[in-house]
């Protein structure tokens, strides 16, 4: 069987010494390739490396996390715009987006940090669009927010992802109407999330994509420690019994969608 980890992030594992042990443990769980996602320019760099160390197992992405944008985000993505000149290229832009969930509760407080963030956004969805690439969106507390921005900003939806799809069917349904998707990570394993497997369920197996998030969001059983690629199974275990159908046939469909989504080749 053959997965993929539509998203992860691997800077942490380089830097404490235990990327080689991770990447051991993910190709024995059969994950054979791993889309590396970026955040801000010191993981932008750590993924390009790797991605040249290890071309056919690792991708890469570029983009600036919402969390990540302060108010020098304008010199942060123009130096965004040079990974796009050198070998090998990005997959897609991202992971970006909007996230109100971490910004002071007080809205005068607030008010500035998410003109940034749009600001940032829009920027970069424009450049995705300018790019003709795909784009990893994070979206946390900005739901509606985050739909306007891609509405408006031209950038074709069968190109979007909803990186960790964490909200229910009424949402889902709005990014299916335009022909965007979301995709599921270990939060669809956990007891409480029976919304986000409504949302899987809903969404069906034609655009599904799998991602662990490493380190984040261990799935059910690891719930709670650090997550890593090879966890990815577990979740695609998970939803294979959500579906009814085989273990084998969703790895297989999930892979197929992955390698669809962001141009990949699978060799
Ligand atoms: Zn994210
Ligand atoms: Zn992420």
């Amino acid at each position: 069987m053959n997965w993929i980890d539509s998203h992860c992030h691997l800077e942490g594992f380089l830097n404490k010494g235990t990327l080689p042990e991770i990447l051991k443990r993910s190709r024995e769980a059969g994950v054979s390739h791993l889309v590396a996602i970026g955040t801000d320019p010191e993981d932008w760099k750590v993924n390009h490396d790797l991605a040249t160390q290890f071309p056919s197992e690792i991708h890469y992405t570029v983009g600036l996390h919402p969390n990540h944008v302060d108010s020098s985000w304008e010199h942060h993505t123009e130096s965004l715009q040079a990974f796009f000149a050198l070998e090998p290229k990005p997959v897609a832009v991202g992971e970006i987006g909007l996230d109100y969930f971490r910004l002071p509760k007080e809205e005068p407080k607030a008010a500035p940090l998410k003109v940034n963030q749009r600001a940032a956004f829009r920027y970069q969805l424009a450049l995705a669009k300018e790019l003709g690439l795909p784009v990893v969106v994070h979206c946390r507390g900005a739901f509606a927010d985050c739909v306007a921005e891609i509405d408006d900003s031209g950038v074709e939806w069968s190109k979007v992802v909803f990186h960790c799809f964490a909200d229910g069917p009424n949402e889902m349904r709005q990014l299916m109407e335009r022909g965007g998707r979301g995709s599921f990570t270990g939060i669809v394993t956990f007891g409480n999330a029976e919304n986000v497997r409504e949302a899987a369920l809903l969404q069906g197996l034609e655009k599904l994509m799998l991602e662990t998030d490493s380190p984040y969001l261990a799935p059910v059983p690891f719930r709670g420690k650090s997550n890593e690629p090879s966890f990815l199974p577990y979740i695609g275990e998970y939803l294979a019994k959500a579906f009814e159908v085989e273990e084998a046939a969703l790895a297989a469909i999930t892979t197929r969608n992955t390698l669809d989504f962001y141009c990949l080749s699978s060799s």
